[in-house]
């Protein structure tokens, strides 16, 4: 794991890349922020977590470092370890969390619980949709008050620079950096169905909408995949997952127009 502090005195705020190794856009963006040398008004934590994978060019080492928190300080998995110390780097921080995806070439932002924090988060993206993603469950953003922002194609300069894009309107958003920023109201979904399949082809596009009865992916000597419900698709993909076809959404609102989620005990 590779650490940049900047500023002095103890950040509020963490951006994070490569908890996927093979997710580059948030190093990319990371290391352009830092040679573009902004003077920073408020110190900042920035980490680059999987360096083994990255070396390696995978995803991960032993298991998806993602599905690791909170993770084992004395763990044999090099991602069960990792996991605990990227938290304890993370401890008390709000968290901006970069990915990269196979499914879908604009960003978009996952968040678990819609708290006042959460809420500034989503709009200091700067993004137009946001996902709660908590039916799904795990992940860094379950374990730390933060958002994941899923920046474009998996290696591809466009997911590169939106991941750029968004962390300087991130970071002008919180006063941290000067630099013009919007903030956003964004269309939310609610993801209420993993999809299950192996080798489907998929035949929708992302966030829009399948009707009833519409085919949706297909696969020689299978049944073809036919939606009981509308839905909206989220990270679906041809291949994209071993056994998924992705996962299935509702269409919430913007967010201006949904009430904070309380917190649970
Ligand atoms: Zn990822």
């Amino acid at each position: 794991m590779r650490v940049h502090t900047l500023g002095s005195g103890d950040p509020e705020f963490a951006v994070v890349a490569c908890l996927h190794g093979d997710e580059l856009c948030g190093k990319n963006a990371i290391e352009r922020f830092l040679a573009a040398e902004f003077p920073v008004k408020k110190p900042l934590k920035l980490v680059i977590a999987n360096e083994e994978a990255i070396e390696e060019g995978e995803r991960f080492i032993d298991e998806d470092l993602n599905r690791a928190f909170p993770g084992h300080e004395n763990a044999a998995s090099h991602e069960d370890r990792l996991a605990a110390a990227v938290l304890d780097e993370l401890d008390g921080l709000q968290v901006l969390d970069l990915h990269a995806t196979v499914s879908f070439p604009e960003p978009f932002v996952f968040y678990h619980r819609l708290t006042p924090r959460t809420r500034q988060l989503l709009q200091a993206t700067g993004l137009s949709r946001a996902v709660n993603i908590s039916h799904v469950g795990g992940g860094l953003i379950n374990h730390v008050d933060g958002v994941a922002v899923e920046c474009g194609l998996k290696g591809s300069e466009e997911a590169s620079d939106h991941a750029y894009d968004v962390l300087v309107n991130f970071l002008a958003s919180y006063g941290i950096i000067d630099h013009e920023h919007v903030g956003s109201d964004p269309d939310v979904y609610r993801v209420t169905e993993v999809v299950p399949g192996a080798g489907y082809e998929f035949l929708g596009v992302n966030f829009e909408e399948v009707e009833a009865g519409e085919v949706y992916a297909t696969k020689e000597g299978e049944p073809e995949k036919v939606a009981d419900q509308p839905f909206f698709p989220v990270l679906m993909s041809t291949g994209g997952y071993d056994h998924l076809i992705g996962f299935a959404a509702q269409h919430l609102g913007m967010l201006s127009s949904l009430e904070d989620q309380p917190d649970e005990d």
